[in-house]
């Protein structure tokens, strides 16, 4: 086995235990109303625990898990933990907001997921309104019936989809309008990190927000970092975002402060202050 394999098959391994011993852990990151600093959301983003290495980053064990199986027990683990902790809160009367969880696009292929989905929120009594779906723009042009049917199904229990990383995939937006199976247009960070200086990534991101505005969608900014993107966001009626500004993400704890608080200020200053903190 070449260099690259061998380190593919050992996080395998090493990961299929970690999923047995608990060593998952969610860390939550605020979404945020501009406007009034209001936290209205949360994306549960998943870290790895490592007893050695410490907490080990979505980027350096996501890919590796998306061509096994694993990411099938990673995501249904995120699933029954975030309707877990949403019920923990509505018992706990914190006042919840929706808490979105990344699912990867082989996961509406196999078995039953609307079915496990709706399994899983009647076993902790929560309210489907509190869970939403995040899916990125090629599991949807992927086997687009299937999918679009799965979506349809778990939408009608009351949850709501968030298409991810929009404008790095190959949305047809023609697809987005016809099947209205989308509620939320999320626009890539990529796009955001270059608004303040690229007039031409500014004009596709009012381009974006338009879109959304165009088919009724909600439309939310990830990846932002700077006042000035702030700025352009709330100007050009993009107020919904999440990003540095505001909060990376938190371990639980952290984030029921805020919870209880309500709002969060953002932190002005330069992204390599923010980055720091
Ligand atoms: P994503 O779903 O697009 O999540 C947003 C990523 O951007 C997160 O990285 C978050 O920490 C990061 N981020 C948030 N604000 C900022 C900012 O202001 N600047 C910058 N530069 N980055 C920011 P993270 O947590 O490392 O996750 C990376 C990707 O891994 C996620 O991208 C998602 O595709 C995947 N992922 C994370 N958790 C899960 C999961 O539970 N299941 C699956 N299937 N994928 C997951
Ligand atoms: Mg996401
Ligand atoms: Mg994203
Ligand atoms: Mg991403």
């Amino acid at each position: 086995m070449d260099i690259e394999a061998r380190h593919v098959f050992q996080t395998e391994v090493d990961l299929k235990k970690a999923i047995r011993q608990n060593e998952l852990t969610l860390l939550f990151q605020p979404k945020v109303n501009a406007k009034n600093n209001a936290i209205v959301g949360a994306e549960a983003l998943v870290r790895w625990n490592h007893p050695e290495r410490g907490l080990i980053p979505a980027d350096q064990f996501i890919r590796i898990a998306e061509k096994s199986e694993l990411i099938d027990e990673i995501g249904d683990w995120v699933l029954k933990q975030t309707c877990k902790i949403l019920a923990d809160w509505t018992k706990r009367k914190l006042p919840a907001v929706p808490i979105s969880i990344n699912i990867s696009p082989k996961r509406f292929l196999k078995g039953d997921y609307p079915g496990l989905v709706r399994n899983v929120i009647r076993r902790w009594g929560i309210d489907p309104g509190l869970l939403e779906i995040e899916i990125t723009e090629t599991s949807l042009m992927e086997n687009k019936t299937v999918v679009t049917d799965a979506i349809q199904q778990i939408r009608q229990l009351g949850i709501k989809f968030s298409l991810d990383d929009f404008g790095t995939g190959f949305s047809s937006i023609n697809y987005l309008k016809q099947f209205r199976t989308i509620d939320t247009l999320k626009i890539d960070k990529s796009f955001i990190a270059k608004i303040d200086e690229d007039p031409q990534m500014s004009a596709i991101v009012k381009s974006f927000i338009m879109l959304a505005k165009g088919l009724d969608m909600e439309v939310i900014a990830e990846g932002v970092e700077t006042a000035g993107q702030l700025k352009f966001l709330t100007d050009n009626d993009c107020p919904v975002v999440q990003g540095f500004i505001y909060s990376k993400p938190l371990f639980l704890s952290d984030f029921e402060v805020l919870l209880r608080e309500g709002e969060i200020r953002p932190k002005i200053g330069s992204a390599t202050d923010i980055m720091e903190n």
